[in-house]
């Protein structure tokens, strides 16, 4: 598609840490333009260059010289909307767009639980997008509020999603060491992660990772998404790394399979059809690894553009059934990145209109 042609996106939390993630991955995207950039009153009406405390490589010179907008649907008029929102703002601005027209792409917590409002990775569980229609009659909107979910909870659910569906979960422990960019700009002080762990992350984190997999890895019945029954015991941990959330799973199954069933499905698991070939879609989206002391961070986390969950370590465990180690780029894959590809599904399944424009 040539500029005019690609469809006008808003972002709206554009100034934090996933809203210029957003603002990195769709530079020269071939589907969609950021036409809009919009946060709080506090940033409204600078220049985003002046707005911003940009955080990594070359702000896109077309986007500096946006002029912030307020987070209003009276002047942001895009018709697709991605929000990197603080969960206090999402809860209000996030419905209001959907009522407007918008589809809204949402990485905030709010209404990732919501019976009718998809919560996707499209490689996991792309039939869930089928809630909108029901989301659509419910609300009388013509909008659509589609999530992502935890960042934590996305790089699990990635690495388990073939184990799932083969040998059904019946108890997940997880332990996660979190980036520092998945607490946003400017985040968690120096003083307190510097040669530090911190075991403990506000906002309900533990939670979100104990209910969301089950939601994900559940099955569209109907118009409801019934979740899957397996349970999950979480302790998360915030560690000094910039990017990449690091989850050790412990799991028992229905059905024990084997270590060396367990990589082979793994190994051979391409995830739904629908989430394959696009703009944003990894080559592999989850790649086991051999070598014994990988996933890292550092090494792992731009894998597939930051799009690909490595997993590895995959072994016996002496009190559940196995354990591995799966590791994923927070702010790509677990969040603007992840509301992307689902855009991208949206508009190959005719959602998102290729012709939609403000
Ligand atoms: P952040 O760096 O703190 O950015 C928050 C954004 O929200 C800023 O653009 C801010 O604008 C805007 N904002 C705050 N209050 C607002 C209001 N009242 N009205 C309009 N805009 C407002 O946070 P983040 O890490 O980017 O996270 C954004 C969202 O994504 C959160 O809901 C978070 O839970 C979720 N998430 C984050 C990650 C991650 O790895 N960081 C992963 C998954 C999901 P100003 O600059 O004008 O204040």
């Amino acid at each position: 598609m040539s500029s005019a042609e690609r469809i006008p996106v808003a972002i709206l939390g554009a100034t934090g840490a996933v809203g210029q993630t957003f603002i990195r991955l769709l530079n020269g995207h071939p589907w969609f333009r950021v036409a809009e950039v919009a946060a709080s009153e506090r940033s409204a009406g600078k220049s985003y260059a002046e707005a911003t405390r940009w955080i990594e490589g070359e702000m896109p010179q077309d986007v500096a010289a946006l002029t912030v907008k307020a987070c209003d649907t009276a002047v942001v008029s895009s018709p697709v909307v991605f929000s990197a929102l603080d969960a206090a703002a999402a809860g209000d601005l996030e419905p209001a767009f959907a009522r407007a027209g918008r589809v809204v792409l949402s990485n905030a917590k709010n209404f990732r639980m919501t019976a009718d409002v998809p919560l996707v990775i499209p490689e996991v569980n792309a039939a869930h997008l089928g809630l909108i229609a029901a989301q659509r009659t419910a609300h009388g909107w013509t909008g659509a509020i589609v999530t992502n979910a935890n960042c934590a909870a996305t790089v699990a659910a990635m690495a388990m999603a073939p184990l799932h569906e083969k040998f059904r979960l019946k108890q997940v422990i997880v332990t996660t060491l979190q980036a520092i960019s998945g607490a946003g700009y400017p985040g968690v002080p120096s003083l307190d992660i510097l040669g530090n762990t911190i075991p403990f992350i506000g906002g309900e984190e533990e939670e979100k990772i104990e209910r969301e997999m089950q939601k994900m890895l559940g099955t569209l019945e109907g118009s409801a998404i019934v979740g899957a029954p397996f349970v999950v015991s979480a302790h998360v941990n915030r560690v000094p790394v910039e990017n990449g959330h690091t989850v050790c799973l412990s799991m028992s199954f229905e059905t024990k399979p084997t270590v060396a069933d367990a990589i082979a499905t793994i190994r051979a698991w391409k995830g739904d059809p629908s989430s394959l070939g696009l703009p944003s879609s990894p080559a592999t989206a989850l790649r086991y690894r051999d070598e014994a002391d990988r996933p890292q961070p550092r090494r792992d986390a731009m894998d597939g553009k930051g799009m690909t969950v490595s997993v590895g370590r995959l072994r016996e465990d002496p009190i559940m059934q196995l354990r591995m180690v799966a590791m994923g780029h927070n702010t790509i894959r677990g969040a603007a990145g992840g509301s992307i590809l689902n855009a991208e599904v949206l508009v190959n399944s005719g959602v998102i209109s290729r012709n939609a424009r403000a």
